[in-house]
């Protein structure tokens, strides 16, 4: 899987968010309760604009807030959102007429949903960064990147550690290329992350399209290195394969001629 681009960019309105995942129970959705859930104002820029004569609802620009709340009645997790809105303009062909929507676009979600998908053993190490980076890759790119470096820098960390190697003075980028003998593919998947944070320490011009690129290759690399289903696949096959049988079974493998 990759980032669901189309799905974190839908808008919310004034009585319905997009089927978003509860960060928190991860299996809920998060939901509009009640009217009083989204408050939003109109700019004033936006208010000044209505005195000129081709005035059009378009020309609406909006901040708002909203509280969403997971529809899992176990987890009941408050979700706290702020952004933009505008006014739409949607085609009713049923009754052959123009619609005016308000429509609301987040720019900070906290906690943000999962923006891929996070082996739990992933989620313990990196939990922290990687939540940051997914409420601000909404609208704060350059602080995504920040998050995402951090990140990087975690798993360096943790791969140093596991295999005894000393980080001496070395900078990171020379850490993650000491890397390559034992985490091969990995080490220059984690490089590309690394210069998509640089550029949000250094220059403010990231874009959503870069954190979501960045979060692409993240999510391969975690799923590579904590993903152990694989392992625990390989693991049942053999067991499986030696018993020539169900492991329900019990008793040594029956000689049962191979079909
Ligand atoms: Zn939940």
């Amino acid at each position: 899987m990759t980032v669901n681009r189309e799905l974190w960019r839908r808008a919310i309105s004034e009585r319905t968010a997009p089927r978003w995942a509860c960060p928190t129970c991860l299996s809920g959705h998060l939901r509009l309760n009640s009217d009083e859930d989204l408050r939003c104002s109109e700019t004033a820029e936006s208010a000044k604009l209505r005195l000129y004569e081709p005035w059009e609802p378009e020309w609406i620009k909006y901040v708002f807030v909203a509280m969403l709340r997971c529809d899992n009645s176990d987890c009941n997790e408050s979700v706290c959102t702020s952004g933009v809105g505008r006014v739409e303009q949607f085609i009713d062909h049923e009754n052959v007429q123009i619609e005016y929507v308000d429509q609301f676009y987040p720019k900070w979600v906290s906690p943000s949903p999962r923006l891929i998908s996070i082996p739990e053993e992933a989620a313990t190490l990196l939990g922290d960064s990687l939540g940051r980076c997914f409420s601000n890759a909404w609208g704060d790119f350059a602080g995504a990147g920040n998050h995402l470096r951090k990140a990087v820098e975690i798993l360096i960390e943790h791969f140093e550690s596991e295999n005894n190697l000393d980080r001496g003075k070395k900078k990171l980028h020379d850490r993650i290329i000491a890397l390559r003998p034992i985490c091969g593919d990995v080490s220059d998947k984690l490089l590309a992350i690394k210069w998509i944070g640089n550029s949000g320490s250094h220059i403010d011009d990231l874009s959503q399209d870069d954190i979501f690129d960045a979060l692409d290759i993240l999510e391969w690399v975690l799923s590579e290195l904590f993903d152990n289903t694989k392992r625990k696949i390989d693991l049942l096959t053999a067991r499986i394969n030696e018993k020539k049988g169900p492991l329900s079974k019990q008793g040594p493998p029956q000689d049962i001629p191979a079909d």
